[in-house]
């Protein structure tokens, strides 16, 4: 099934199942990929209809950006995809800084647009926020650069209320992206308000909780990146957090479908939420995220999986 949706009050229009790549190039975080593998991904992807992609510097520092930056370059379908990227974090004597003054995230849209091999960036993020720079300020360059031609959205990404609300001040963010999933739900209360309030797309990442809610583990499934250290991923909360997948399985198998599908059509049913940016390693799972469009959650399967995770 194919779907378009708009992205807030933004001119972006997408398939509201997109991919989050931070593990294209991604090899800081995920030390196993293979490049090869990300290429045809991002080709199945296109091939399937999916036109969002999230990346950032941060992922593979940089190298994320290039790859997809060369696939699109190669395709030569820039006009049908919806880029997302984001910039704040800086290397300097292999410490990461964060800086979103003005001169600095002009820099880093730049050094994006670059690496992107395009003239545009469809959606920029000030991807954390910093200690010092008014948050106004930051995001008042941004709209110089949008003004400019440079970006055509503007967002924020891991901003408290209060720093949103600086942030928006003049009423320029369109998209706010923060950590929000069905094991973390504190979004709903804390931004879901002031975002719907002030017609800002909120954009969920770890949508999986890094595949946890995705269906695929059992007690017995180790890691050995990040996700071994994370806190749902350990021990008793990480057998509780299957527990709860195993209601997702149950919803998922009377639709003939997968958990991974149930989860992202949750997401989709919230009014705060119009996109969801799921990772993937493996073309397969992008083309089974893809067909969450064919799922419809009645009401009572919406409130069953909120009370199971709530
Ligand atoms: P996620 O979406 O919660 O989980 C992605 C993982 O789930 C995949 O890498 C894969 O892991 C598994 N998966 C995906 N589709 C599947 C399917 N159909 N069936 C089974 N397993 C499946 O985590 P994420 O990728 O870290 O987060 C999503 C995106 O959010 C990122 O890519 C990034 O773009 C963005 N993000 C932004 C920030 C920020 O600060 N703004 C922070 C984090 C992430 P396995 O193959 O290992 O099982």
């Amino acid at each position: 099934m194919s779907k378009k949706i708009r992205i807030g009050r933004t001119d972006l229009v997408v398939n509201p199942i997109g991919l989050g790549a931070n593990a294209i190039g991604g090899h800081n975080l995920y030390p196993e990929i293979d490049e090869q593998v990300n290429r045809t991904l991002l080709k199945t992807a296109f091939n399937e209809g999916l036109d969002f992609i999230d990346t950032a510097f941060t992922y593979g520092m940089g190298r994320s950006e290039e790859i997809i930056g060369e696939v699109v370059k190669e395709l030569g379908n820039r006009q049908e995809v919806i880029i997302a990227t984001k910039g704040t974090q800086k290397l300097i004597d292999g410490e990461t800084i964060v800086d979103n003054s003005p001169e600095y995230l002009r820099e880093t849209v730049d050094a994006s647009l670059k690496r992107l091999q395009t003239d545009y960036i469809d959606l920029f993020y000030i991807h954390f926020p910093d200690k010092n720079t008014p948050k106004y300020e930051a995001v008042g360059a941004l709209k110089e650069l949008k003004d400019a031609g440079k970006i055509r959205a503007i967002g924020v990404s891991n901003f408290s209320q209060e720093q949103l609300i600086e942030a928006n001040q003049d009423g320029y963010v369109d998209v706010l992206q923060g950590h929000y999933n069905l094991l973390n739900r504190q979004a709903e209360k804390d931004l879901f308000p002031y975002t719907i309030e002030h017609g800002i797309s909120f954009v969920p990442y770890f949508p999986f909780a890094s595949g946890l809610l995705a269906g695929r583990y059992t007690k017995k499934t180790t890691f050995n990146d990040f996700r071994a250290n994370m806190p749902h991923f350990q021990g008793e909360a990480f057998e509780q957090n299957l527990q709860k997948v195993e209601t997702l399985k149950e919803i998922a198998n009377a639709k003939q479908t997968e958990v991974s599908n149930i989860v992202l059509a949750w997401y989709l049913a919230q009014p705060a939420i119009d996109t969801v940016i799921p990772g993937a390693k493996k073309p397969e799972q992008v083309i089974q995220n893809l067909k969450t469009l064919d799922v419809q959650l009645s009401k009572d399967e919406i409130e069953t999986i909120d009370r199971t995770f709530s």
